[in-house]
């Protein structure tokens, strides 16, 4: 399978060449980095430390699509709707990482996936992934005199919160209990806030030095607490989840999956 990489010079960017790059199934097409990048040029096996592959860093995006069968993006939310209409026009697969979503995003995306086949997932990772159907499958079991919150914790470079995958987890815990997470979300908590709301489902965001992505899932009652955590220590497990489900897209129907659908949960 051609794979091409969009923000390649980024933290994850760079994750997915060396998983891309190692894998007997893929073959690495190219990487593309914003227009004006100072990565602009460089060689894309210099930029992961190794030797030279005599691919340069390019900006051409329609280019990269069009040279690719599935092209990865971990990028930022514009950057991902002109790549999902890229996508779209010259009929590549998508495997969109990039987080801080918001609905006309993502409809961007669905536009998109009604031509090709494109994998959407706040959390790429295969642990975080099957900590989502726990979370619904637990939700769904206990009543709601267990208070649910969930904890967070990334690096001090990440820029939206609470995490696209502490959200994730608040859908799939809502999902459980059959209720709309826009309706009973507490996302911040300040000041004089009152008693915690029956029902509601509660977020805490931690940022701080390097950490890669913890996540806490708290179902709290009288006398008990159950805490379901995952915790990333390494962000090739993004990658290779990533690269998991370029693979998974070889013939697949046009649509707009998950990686629970790459899973097969
Ligand atoms: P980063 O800032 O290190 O990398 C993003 C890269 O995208 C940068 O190099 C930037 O120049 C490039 N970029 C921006 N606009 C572009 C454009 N128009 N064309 C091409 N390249 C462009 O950030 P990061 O830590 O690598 O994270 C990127 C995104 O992935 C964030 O949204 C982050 O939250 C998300 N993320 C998702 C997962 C997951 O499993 N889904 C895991 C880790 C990070």
């Amino acid at each position: 399978m051609k794979i091409g990489i969009v923000g390649c010079a980024g933290r994850m960017g760079r994750m997915l060449l060396k998983e891309v790059s190692a894998s007997p199934e893929t073959t690495l097409v190219g990487g593309i980095e914003r227009p004006g990048s100072p990565a602009t040029g460089t060689d894309l096996g210099l930029l992961i430390g190794s030797e030279t592959i005599g691919i340069g860093v390019g900006d051409d995006a329609a280019e990269l699509f069009a040279a690719s069968d599935t092209v990865i993006d971990f990028t930022t939310p514009a950057a991902t709707v002109t790549h999902a209409a890229l996508a779209a026009r010259h009929g590549s697969a998508l495997i969109v990482g990039t987080t801080g979503m918001g609905p006309d995003h993502v409809a961007a995306l669905e536009r998109a996936a009604q031509k090709v086949p494109v994998v959407f997932a706040p959390n790429m990772s295969v642990g975080v992934t099957l900590l989502m159907a726990l979370t619904e499958r637990v939700a769904g079991l206990l009543k709601d005199d267990y208070d649910i919150e969930i904890l967070e914790m990334h690096h001090r470079f990440k820029v939206d919160a609470p995490s696209g995958t502490a959200l994730g987890l608040g859908k799939a815990a809502a999902a459980g209990r059959g209720i709309d997470l826009d309706e009973m979300a507490t996302r911040v908590r300040d000041g004089l806030t009152g008693p915690r709301e029956p029902g509601s489902i509660g977020f805490a965001t931690l940022r701080g030095g390097d950490v890669v992505g913890d996540h806490t899932v708290i179902f709290a009652a009288e006398g008990e607490r159950i805490e379901l955590t995952h915790r990333a220590s390494n962000r090739a497990v993004f990658a290779k989840g990533a690269l998991r489900a370029a693979l998974w897209t070889r013939d697949r129907a046009p649509g707009l999956y998950s990686m629970h659908d790459v899973l097969g949960l």
